[in-house]
């Protein structure tokens, strides 16, 4: 069995050995602890039948453990300086491939269906680089992949965003996005002490169980999503307020009429509104043509 690469010592010898140098800009923070590996992997629920896509590999701490429990291993990494490390550290382990690539230019519809025809499920497992976690998601969630799940170490603060409940501050678009398309839980908050170099914020890991289908009626999303947006673009302003500047002024009163139908006060803020209420409005909204 190939060495543990997740230990100070390792991760240190392995930097050494090749002459690397972290890079900052690419959100290069290395995981030095077997337990935290531990949990994430176990929280994807990985087996001999499934597949894990990888974002961000590093030089192969995590992918070692994913390669232990899944069919099959797709891992892309940005950085062309590490794909020789990885493809030394994980030489031993066939049924894992490194991909050279940006996850955010990659076309992920044809890579699944190259990578990972023979397996049951997949799911995202990967600690991201915090500086393009949020467009990661979104892509890997508005491309509908079929996946089963995303097991992701994110900013402690955006994983609290996911996974936050109608009526507080945390509660914004990117809860009402992720939530509509998954159910979150936070499997674990991390310390900074387990990274190589330490990165500057607490960091979490959080679950992402995609749902078969929204747990709301709405029947054009773009529209639905447009609603949302508009409800919080100005976090301090009433609803009927953020609302109106989507539909116009000159419709401020039908508009007003519009929510009240929906049962749903006009002067109550965006942050207090569940998905439920979004659909209703974005319904409503559709029914009157705007
Ligand atoms: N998985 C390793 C670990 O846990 O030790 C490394 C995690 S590190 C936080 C993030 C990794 O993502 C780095 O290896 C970085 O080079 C890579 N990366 C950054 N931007 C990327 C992108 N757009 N596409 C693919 N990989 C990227």
């Amino acid at each position: 069995k190939a060495l543990e690469v997740a230990t100070p010592k390792r991760t240190k010898e392995i930097i050494a050995k090749y002459g690397f140098s972290f890079k900052k800009s690419l959100g290069q923070n290395f995981l030095i602890d077997q337990n935290i590996l531990h949990k994430i992997v176990a929280a994807a629920g990985l087996d001999k039948t499934k597949g894990a896509l990888e974002i961000g590999p590093g030089i192969g701490a995590l992918t070692q453990h994913l390669a232990a429990e899944a069919a099959k291993v797709t891992a892309v990494e940005i950085d062309a300086r590490l794909i020789p490390i990885l493809r030394d550290v994980l030489a031993q382990e066939s049924h894992v491939e490194v991909v050279h690539g940006d996850v955010l230019k990659l076309d992920l519809k044809q890579l699944f269906e190259e990578k990972f025809a023979d397996v049951s499920k997949v799911s995202v497992v990967a600690n991201l680089p915090y500086y393009v976690t949020t467009p990661i998601l979104m892509k890997l969630l508005e491309e509908k992949l079929p996946l089963e799940n995303i097991v992701v170490m994110i900013q402690k603060e955006v994983a609290e965003r996911m996974a936050a409940k109608p009526g507080g501050k945390e509660y914004g678009s990117l809860s009402v996005a992720v939530q509509f398309y998954c159910e979150p839980q936070i499997v674990c908050l991390v310390p900074h002490t387990v990274f190589i170099p330490q990165p500057n914020v607490d960091s979490a890991v959080i679950k992402l169980a995609l749902r078969d289908k929204p747990p709301v009626d709405v029947p054009d999303e773009a529209h639905f999503f447009r609603i949302v947006q508009a409800s919080f673009a100005q976090r301090r302003k009433t609803l009927a307020n953020n609302l109106t500047a989507l539909v116009g002024k000159e419709r401020r009163e039908e508009l007003t009429q519009l929510l009240n139908g929906c049962e749903i006060d006009p002067v109550r803020r965006g942050e207090t509104l569940s998905l439920e209420e979004f659909a209703r409005i974005s319904r409503a909204f559709l029914e009157a043509g705007w």
